[in-house]
């Protein structure tokens, strides 16, 4: 059985298809491309309403996905931007993030779920790769140190 079709099964995205899988070069890292449905249309991020397309970023963004079988996991996919009547030319909203956040909401959810059992530091060390913590270190110090070490 294919990734992607696992992730359909697991983790249904409506509008958007499960594309290749693949490594990074350092094979550090799973890589799946994820792409709009044929027909389906893009979510203004403005008034969360269906728009027109307006073009499509060539360049890829990554959606860190949980984890598995030791890989960071990666959903990659080309923003799209809608010519909303309401809200003009602005990038769309895709179901599995949440503004410019890089992580996706499961992931998020997946992370909360385990820091909740865990200190954040734990949580950190066993979930998430070097450059989330560098994002969230600040906070997530702030809270261990409040909770002096004990599960918050
Ligand atoms: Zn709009």
């Amino acid at each position: 059985m294919r990734l992607p079709r696992i992730l359909n099964q697991c983790h249904p995205i409506p509008g958007f298809v499960y594309g290749q899988a693949r490594f990074t070069e350092d094979s550090q890292a799973i890589l799946i491309a994820v792409r709009p449905r044929k027909g389906s249309s893009a979510i203004c991020s403005g008034c969360q309403k269906p728009a027109p397309g307006y073009d499509q970023s060539p360049t890829p963004r990554r959606f860190e996905f949980i984890g598995f079988w030791g890989y960071l996991v990666f959903l990659v996919y080309c923003m799209r931007r809608v010519n909303c009547k309401q809200c003009g030319v602005v990038v769309e909203q895709v179901p599995w993030g949440i503004g410019k956040h890089t992580s996706t909401k499961v992931h998020m959810h997946f992370l909360g779920h385990w820091a909740r059992k865990l200190s954040w530091k734990e949580t950190a060390e066993e979930f998430w790769n070097i450059a989330s913590w560098g994002r969230f270190a600040p906070l997530a110090s702030t809270r261990f140190s409040m909770a002096e070490g004990t599960n918050i």
